[in-house]
């Protein structure tokens, strides 16, 4: 009798990882045919042109965003901020300093929710509230957006595209939410760019993210990447570049 409990226990783990491995595959394979399913919504990169662009998401604070916004500055780059509606109703005049100083804002829903376990109600709620603060500081209704976690689904594209939005997620994934040293993050930005790629990256988080190292790192990146022939650009910018003219320098 206890073999054969002992038998179907292993039977029973046996199957549920295979079910959890089937499921965790076409999941991804799923996932992956997104921009040839929603080609006119959903980007991961742009075309093949020697230009970048820094995204910057979680924002603003008053922490990390300024001393960002003080480098590209410096650097003359552009770049694009993906905002949370409950920071952007905290600290407006972020908000306002990143469009005066020639950036792009994008919607990054209201409070970070993971929309693909989010119902159609709660979804629209999410990207309205946002669209609705950001409208009331700059009068600039948005039209690009990304999904916490860069998590989409059928639904929550549908819904973006009916409000005529642009989802956008990155072929660059920095990682330095986790906090990482900015030898680390450049490393992680550096070692992955190619032509046409959409870097994420942070300019505010929780209390136990610290992005001292996306600071310290951000000067370094743009250097090398103006000596690779990189120009940097917004979102759009990026993805309505022309193909046919830009090239390396050389
Ligand atoms: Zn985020």
């Amino acid at each position: 009798m206890r073999k054969t409990i002992i038998h179907h226990a292993y039977f029973f783990v046996f199957f549920t990882s295979l079910i959890t491995a089937y499921a965790a595959i076409s999941e991804k394979a799923y996932a992956s045919n997104y921009e040839e399913q929603f080609p006119h919504v959903f980007k991961r990169h742009g075309p093949p042109v020697y230009k970048v662009a820094l995204t910057f998401d979680d924002g603003p604070d008053l922490t990390y965003t300024p001393k960002i916004l003080n480098i590209l500055k410096r650097e003359h780059v552009k770049a694009t901020f993906f905002v949370l509606g409950v920071h952007a109703a905290c600290h407006p005049e972020m908000i306002r300093r990143i469009i005066k100083e020639g950036h792009t804002i994008g919607n990054h829903t209201f409070d970070h929710i993971n929309l693909i376990h989010s119902t159609r109600s709660k979804i629209k709620w999410e990207i309205a509230a946002t669209e609705q603060v950001l409208v009331r500081i700059s009068g600039q209704t948005p039209k690009w957006f990304r999904a916490p976690y860069g998590n989409v689904n059928p639904l929550v594209l549908t819904e973006l595209q009916q409000l005529g939005y642009r989802a956008v997620n990155w072929s660059v994934d920095s990682n330095d939410w986790k906090s990482l040293p900015a030898k680390i993050v450049k490393q992680n930005i550096l070692q992955q760019v190619k032509p046409g790629a959409i870097i994420l990256q942070h300019c505010a988080g929780n209390e136990k993210e610290d992005l001292t190292g996306t600071v310290r790192a951000l000067p370094d990146v743009i250097h090398t990447l103006k000596k690779r022939g990189y120009q940097f650009v917004t979102i759009p910018q990026l993805l309505n570049a022309d193909t046919k003219t830009v090239h390396a320098k050389k």
